[in-house]
């Protein structure tokens, strides 16, 4: 009798240990695992092709290259730096353009130069310009034809007399943008100030939405599927993609959170976007002096 209640005491014990066990396990396999369905959806599709980049991430908030880094291990994205550039920002000539260049260069990212407004072109050398991976800019900073110098991110600097002529004026900065400065790709692509974007759909009208698309596959300048701001639309997206033009993936962001390219990675299935209708720079290894 005694011996049988060890026993049971015993199976109940080795049960009791075995189901611990069992738990404990099944947490830290849990953990190990990408609890992100975007992250997971990341993974597919560089397996099956895709190169995922980020061209457009900047080191603001406070942001460090090695928390970026660690951002990148942790979502499987490969990143391109960028360093603004032009008239307000912190690089405005040569020597502070090559200094911020060779304080990064070494790590394992693409370098890139956001130039800035439009004066940019004449403020650095051809040389200096081509050390980066790949430059970009967008037409977010112009001046009307009533010589107010607009950024259109800034409400109080946004000036629309009349909508079709703002348009208008904008579309003529894209192209001008698109065909006379040395860039490698256009982003912020179709971006509308505030007291427009509720009408981006009926704005960006076909014709206008082929004058950009033109632009842009006559000079050969890949365009920007940003994430922060959502755009360019699909319909854009997808018609720029049947006229040939490459996009290139990009957040912007302004503060610390890199986050995980969400629209942009909607967008290739949406538009049906493959690894072949996307951006890559030129590798500049070979010219570097
Ligand atoms: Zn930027």
């Amino acid at each position: 009798m005694k011996k049988s209640i060890l026993l049971i005491a015993l199976i109940v014990l080795l049960l009791i240990l075995g189901c611990n066990s069992k738990s404990k396990k099944t947490t830290s396999t849990e953990q190990e695992l990408p609890q992100n369905p975007i992250i997971q959806k990341i993974a597919e599709l560089k397996a099956s092709g895709y190169e995922i980049v980020d061209y457009h991430a900047h080191l603001k908030g406070g942001l460090t290259m090695e928390e970026l880094l660690k951002h990148s291990k942790k979502t499987g994205i490969d990143y391109g730096v960028a360093f603004n550039a032009g008239v307000g920002f912190p690089i405005t000539n040569d020597s502070t353009l090559l200094a911020n260049y060779n304080q990064y260069k070494d790590y394992p990212v693409l370098m890139a130069m956001q130039a800035e407004g439009r004066e940019w072109v004449n403020m650095f050398s051809k040389e200096n310009i081509s050390t980066f991976d790949y430059v970009f800019t967008d037409a977010m900073t112009w001046t009307d034809t009533k010589g107010r110098r607009m950024r259109l991110w800034m409400p109080e600097e946004v000036f629309v007399d009349d909508k079709d002529d703002f348009m208008d004026q904008l579309v003529g900065k894209i192209v001008g943008v698109i065909e006379n400065e040395p860039i490698d790709l256009y982003v912020n692509a179709t971006f509308l100030p505030d007291i427009l974007q509720a009408e981006y759909d009926a704005l960006w009208t076909k014709d206008r939405m082929d004058k950009v698309i033109n632009a842009s596959v006559t000079n050969n300048i890949a365009i920007e599927i940003n994430a922060r701001y959502k755009i360019p639309s699909a319909t854009f997206i997808k018609r720029a993609k049947a006229a040939g033009v490459k996009f290139s993936m990009g957040t912007n962001n302004t503060g610390k959170e890199l986050g995980t390219l969400d629209y942009a990675i909607e967008m290739i299935d949406e538009c049906g976007l493959e690894p072949a209708d996307f951006f890559k720079p030129v590798k500049k290894e070979v010219q570097r002096k």
